[in-house]
C-alpha cells in the first residue's frame, strides 16, 4: 500500500540539551487544516539519501493533536543518518520542508483511562508528552478522569531531562500527576530519584497495591474470559530503547501483570 507523502514546513527548532544533542522540532502541515492523530502514534519522515536511495524513520509525535501542527522530538545517533540530517537542519529564518507519512503506530493510551505508570529514557519521552497534553489540556476540560498518573523518566545527567520545566510545571498544576525523573549518573548534589526507571516502577506499583490492599503478585486472571475482554485499573506505557523495555516489562510480569497491561513503543 503506497501511504500519503505529506509536505512538514519546520517552524520552529531548538536546542533543548546541548550534551545530548537533543532538538524540539514544531512543524506545520500547511496543505492540511487539520492533522488528526492519537498521541502517542508516530510519523515516518522519508527522503532520498545522496546515493539516491530512500531513507525513512520512525520519529514519535511529541505533541497532542493541534491544528495541522506536530512537534517532533530527536537526538543525535552516533554515525545515524536520519537524526543528524534532522539535527542539522539550519535554524530559521531558513525555511525548511521534511516529507512524511502518517500518522502511523499503536502505541496509545488505552480507553477507559486508567491509572497509568509512563515510564521513558532518553527522546522515549516523546509519546509521554503527547499523551499528557492530552490528558492535561492547558485550555480546555481534563481527561485524566482523576485517574494517577505517573511519569519515570529515566537518563543519565540532569542536563538530559528533556521538557524538564514543563512537566514541573505540570505537577504543580494538577495534583493527580507525578513527575519522577531519575538520574543514573546523579551527582551528590541531586537531591531526586537515583538508580534505573524499572526500581521505581516496581516501588510505585507495591506502594499503590499496598494503599489499596490488594494482593501481589496480582492473581492470574479467570482464564474464560477472553483476553480482550479482560479490563484493568492500571497500565504502564513503557517507551525508548529495547533493553530498559525488557527490564521493566521483567518486573512486571514479576508482579503478576497481565501483558495487556503493559503497552511498549521500541525505537531500536
Ligand atoms: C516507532 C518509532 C518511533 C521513534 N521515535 C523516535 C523519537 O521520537 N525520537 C528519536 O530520537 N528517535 C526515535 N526513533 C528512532 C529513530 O527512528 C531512528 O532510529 C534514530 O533517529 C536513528 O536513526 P539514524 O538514521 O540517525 O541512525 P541509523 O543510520 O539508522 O543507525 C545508526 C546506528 O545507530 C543505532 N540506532 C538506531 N536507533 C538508535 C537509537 N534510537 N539510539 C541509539 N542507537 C540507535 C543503529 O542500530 C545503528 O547501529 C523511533 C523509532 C521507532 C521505531
Amino acid at each position: 500500500m503506497t501511504r500519503e507523502l505529506y509536505t512538514a514546513r519546520l517552524a520552529r527548532k531548538q536546542c533543548i540539551s546541548e550534551s545530548a544533542q537533543c532538538f524540539h522540532f514544531e512543524f506545520v502541515l500547511d496543505a492540511l487544516e487539520r492533522f488528526p492523530f492519537t498521541p502517542g502514534q508516530f510519523v515516518s519522515v522519508v527522503e532520498q539519501d545522496p546515493g539516491g536511495k530512500e531513507q525513512t524513520r520512525a520519529y514519535s509525535i511529541a505533541s497532542a493533536p493541534n491544528g495541522n501542527r506536530f512537534d517532533l522530538c530527536l537526538n543525535r545517533v552516533e554515525g545515524g543518518y536520519f537524526s543528524n540530517r534532522l539535527a542539522d537542519l539550519p535554524d530559521l529564518p531558513v525555511e525548511e520542508t521534511v516529507q512524511i507519512q502518517g500518522p502511523l503506530g499503536y502505541f496509545t493510551l488505552r480507553e477507559p483511562i486508567t491509572d497509568s505508570i509512563l515510564v521513558a529514557t532518553g527522546t522515549g519521552v516523546a509519546p509521554m508528552r503527547g499523551f499528557l497534553q492530552w490528558l492535561f489540556p492547558a485550555d480546555g476540560p481534563e481527561r485524566s478522569e482523576g485517574r494517577a498518573i505517573w511519569l519515570v523518566y529515566g537518563t543519565r545527567h540532569e542536563s538530559e531531562l528533556y521538557y524538564r520545566r514543563e512537566f514541573e510545571a505540570l505537577a504543580a498544576r494538577c495534583a493527580n500527576f507525578y513527575y519522577l525523573p531519575t538520574l543514573s549518573r546523579a551527582p551528590e548534589s541531586w537531591t531526586g530519584l537515583r538508580g534505573y526507571v524499572q526500581e521505581h516502577v516496581e516501588r510505585i506499583v507495591r506502594e499503590r497495591a499496598a494503599r489499596l490492599g490488594q494482593p501481589l503478585p496480582v492473581p492470574p486472571p479467570d482464564t474464560t474470559i477472553p483476553a480482550a475482554e479482560l479490563s484493568f485499573d492500571i497500565h504502564a506505557y513503557i517507551c525508548g530503547l529495547s533493553p530498559m523495555i525488557a527490564a521493566v516489562r521483567d518486573r512486571l510480569k514479576a508482579l503478576g501483570w497481565h501483558r495487556r497491561q503493559i503497552v511498549s513503543e521500541r525505537y531500536d
